[in-house]
C-alpha cells in the first residue's frame, strides 16, 4: 500500500461509495464498507485517517457507529464526516453530540465535500496544498456552482451547460467532441408505478454516475426530467460501454422495473454551432432509436433534419387537429374465408391535415408515442368506434366486433380499465365487441405487469389481440405465459422467406401452437391469391389484407355492412 492517508467510506448504496471514491482516489487510499459493523471490522484490521459515514444503513447505522467510536478510546480524535440525505437539524445535532466532525448533505457536491474533508483533517498536510489553492475562493465557487447546478443531481443545468460546453469546445479546437443525449424510456411510468423518491433516486444515481464518467474531460448536464446531456471528446468512451455501465449503476438500486436508457450522438463538426442546436441534433438521433429493442443508440446524420422539421410540425398541430376533428377513422374488414363473410374489422386512424393532405399513421403515431399524445388520440379513436357501433346497431339491429389499437403508453396507465369500462357502459355495448390490440413490446418491457393486465381485461369481458406477432423478439417464449385470445400474424413475418418450405414450417408451427393454447389466429397483409393459398395451406382461415379490402373510410364500411355486403363474392 502507498503512503497516502486512508479514507473509509461507509454507505450501503454502492453507487454513493463509487462516486465518493472517485472524488478522493487521488489523495487517499480508499476503503469501503456497507454498514457500521463492517466499518468497525475493517478498522480493527488497519488504521484509517478519516471516515465518511452515511446515517441510514442496515445492520449498524451511522449513529450506532458513532457511539461505538465515542466509547472507544482507540478512536478518539479520528475525524468522522457524516452524510445525510437531507439537511435536517435533528439528525445533525444528534450526530454532532456523538462526536461527528462535520456534515455533508447528499447529493454530494464535489467541491463542498473536498473542502469539508480538508477542513476536518487540518490544513497542515502537504497533500492538501494543491486543493487549498483550487478552493482558495471557496465561497465564490460554491455560489457559482449553486447557480449553475441542477439541485437534484449536481450536474450542470441547461443554461450553464450551453455556456460551458461552448467554451470547452472553443478552447480545445484540436479535440473532436461529441454531444450525447440520454433519455429513459417511459420514465413517467416509473414515477406512476413507484413514487417520486424512487424516480429521484434513479435520476440522482444516473446523474452522479455520468458526472464521474465524463470526469474532467467533459461536461454533464441534466436538461430536464430524465434527459441528460454530455459533452465529451469523441474518444472518451464508446456508446455501448457508456450504456452498459449506466445500466449497471441503475441496476444496483434493485428497482423491480427495467430502466432502459437510449442515447443519441451528435459528432460536433462545427464547434461554432449553437450548443442548443447540437443538443437538438443529438436528441433527434436518440428519438430514432427510442423504444427500439435491438438498438439503444443512434448517431445524427443530415437526413434527420427533415425528419425533425416534420416532427415539429406534427407536435405543433396535433392539439388543434384533435379538437377540430382532423383525425378520422378508417376501417379494414377482417374476413373468415371459411364462412365467406366479414367477422370483424380493425379501426385505423388517419390524419386529414388541411395543408398536408392525408397523413399516414406510420408518420405521426411514433411521434405521438414519444410525446405522449397517443394516450389521448387512442381514447378518442375508441370512443368514435363505440359511437359508430351504436349507429350501426340502431340502423340495422346488428353489430360486429371492432379491433382498436392500444398503444403501450396507454397500457401503462392505471386507469385504462376504468376508462374502457366507462366507455362500454356509456354506449351500452358488450365489452367483447371491443378487441384490444396490443403489441409484444409491452411484454418484453415488463412481462408480469402485462400478464396481470391482460388477465384483468379478459375477466372484464374484453378480447385481447396480440398485434404484429412475430415481428418482435420474444414471441414464442411469451405465448406460454400471456393468455391472449387471438394472435395477429403479420405476413411480413414470413414474407422474406418467399413462401419457401421454411416459411411454411414456421407459420405452421405458430398456428399449431396457437391452436394448442386455445388462441385464434388472424393473418394480416394478405395481398394476392398466392399469399392467400399459402396461408390457407398452413391452416389459417381468418384474414385481413388488401386482397379482400384496403382500410375504408368508416362511413363507407358501415354502409357496406348495413347493406349486408360483407360476404365474399
Ligand atoms: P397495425 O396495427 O399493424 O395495422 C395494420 C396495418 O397494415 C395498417 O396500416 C393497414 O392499412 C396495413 N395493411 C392491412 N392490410 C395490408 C396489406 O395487405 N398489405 C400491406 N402492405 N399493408 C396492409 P396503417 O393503417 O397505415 O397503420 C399503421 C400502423 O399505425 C398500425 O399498424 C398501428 O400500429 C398504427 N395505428 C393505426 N391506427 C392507430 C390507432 O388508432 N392507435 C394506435 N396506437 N396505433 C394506430
Ligand atoms: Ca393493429
Ligand atoms: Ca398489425
Amino acid at each position: 500500500m502507498d503512503d497516502k492517508p486512508v479514507m473509509l467510506i461507509v454507505d450501503d448504496v454502492e453507487i454513493n461509495r463509487v462516486v465518493l471514491a472517485q472524488f478522493f482516489q487521488d489523495d487517499f487510499t480508499i476503503l469501503e464498507a456497507e454498514n457500521g459493523q463492517q466499518a468497525l471490522d475493517i478498522m480493527e484490521e488497519q488504521p484509517v485517517s478519516i471516515v465518511l459515514v452515511d446515517l441510514v444503513m442496515p445492520v449498524m447505522d451511522g449513529y450506532e457507529f458513532l457511539s461505538v467510536l465515542q466509547r472507544n478510546d482507540q478512536y478518539q480524535g479520528l475525524p468522522v464526516v457524516v452524510m445525510t440525505a437531507q439537511s435536517d437539524g435533528d439528525s445533525e445535532v444528534r450526530a454532532m453530540e456523538l462526536g461527528a466532525a462535520d456534515f455533508i448533505t447528499k447529493p454530494c457536491n464535489p467541491t463542498i465535500v473536498r473542502c469539508r474533508v480538508r477542513n476536518v483533517m487540518g490544513r497542515t498536510e502537504n497533500e492538501w496544498r494543491r486543493i487549498e489553492q483550487l478552493a482558495s475562493d471557496r465561497q465564490m465557487m460554491e455560489m457559482t456552482r449553486f447557480i449553475e447546478q441542477d439541485q437534484l443531481t449536481g450536474a450542470y443545468n441547461r443554461e450553464a451547460f450551453y455556456k460551458k460546453a461552448s467554451q470547452l469546445m472553443l478552447e480545445h479546437r484540436d479535440t473532436l467532441y461529441e454531444i450525447v443525449y440520454l433519455d429513459i424510456d417511459c420514465f413517467k411510468v416509473v414515477n406512476d408505478l413507484f413514487n417520486l423518491e424512487t424516480g429521484n433516486l434513479i435520476l440522482k444515481t444516473a446523474g452522479y454516475f455520468l458526472q464521474v464518467l465524463v470526469g474532467n474531460r467533459g461536461l454533464c448536464c441534466r436538461m430536464e426530467a430524465d434527459h441528460f446531456v454530455l459533452c465529451m471528446p469523441r474518444d472518451h468512451v464508446k456508446p455501448e460501454t457508456l450504456l452498459e455501465a449506466l445500466d449497471g449503476a441503475v441496476a444496483s438500486l434493485n428497482i423491480s422495473h427495467s430502466i432502459v436508457f437510449y442515447a443519441g450522438i451528435y459528432e460536433v463538426d462545427n464547434p461554432l454551432l449553437a450548443v442548443d442546436q447540437m443538443c437538438d441534433r443529438a436528441r433527434m438521433a436518440m428519438s430514432k432509436v427510442k423504444g427500439n429493442y435491438m438498438q439503444r443508440y443512434g448517431v445524427y446524420d443530415e437526413s434527420m433534419r427533415e425528419l425533425m422539421l416534420e416532427e415539429q410540425m406534427i407536435a405543433r398541430d396535433m392539439e388543434f387537429a384533435l379538437q377540430s376533428k382532423q383525425f378520422s377513422i378508417f376501417v379494414q374488414p377482417i374476413y373468415d374465408t371459411l364462412l365467406g363473410k366479414v367477422v370483424s374489422a380493425e379501426a385505423l386512424v388517419r390524419w386529414q391535415h388541411p395543408l398536408k393532405g392525408l397523413i399516414s399513421p406510420a408518420r405521426f403515431i411514433p411521434v405521438f408515442e414519444r410525446n405522449g399524445f397517443i394516450v389521448r388520440l387512442d381514447r378518442y379513436v375508441w370512443e368514435e368506434v363505440c359511437k359508430m357501433m351504436v349507429q350501426l346497431r340502431e340502423t340495422t339491429g346488428m353489430v360486429i366486433p371492432v379491433s382498436v389499437n392500444v398503444s403501450r403508453l396507454n397500457l401503462y396507465n392505471l386507469d385504462l380499465l376504468d376508462f374502457l369500462m366507462g366507455l362500454v357502459k356509456k354506449y351500452q355495448l358488450s365489452p367483447e365487441l371491443l378487441h384490444l390490440e396490443i403489441t409484444e413490446t409491452a411484454y418484453t418491457r415488463n412481462p408480469q405487469q402485462l400478464v396481470d393486465e391482460v388477465n384483468m381485461f379478459r375477466q372484464n369481458g374484453f378480447k385481447i389481440f396480440m398485434d404484429d406477432f412475430g415481428n418482435g423478439y420474444s414471441s414464442l417464449n411469451m405465448l406460454k405465459d400471456l393468455p391472449v385470445d387471438t394472435l395477429k400474424i403479420d405476413l411480413g413475418f414470413v414474407q422474406n422467406v418467399e413462401f419457401s418450405g421454411r416459411a411454411g414450417i414456421i407459420m405452421k408451427s405458430v398456428v399449431d401452437m396457437a391452436d394448442k393454447l386455445g388462441m385464434e389466429v388472424v393473418v394480416e397483409g394478405v395481398e394476392n391469391q398466392a399469399q392467400l393459398n399459402f396461408v390457407r395451406s398452413v391452416g389459417c382461415r381468418v384474414i385481413q389484407g388488401y386482397y379482400y379490402s384496403k382500410p375504408l373510410p368508416a362511413d363507407e364500411f358501415w354502409q357496406m355492412q348495413a347493406k349486408g355486403r360483407g360476404t365474399i363474392q
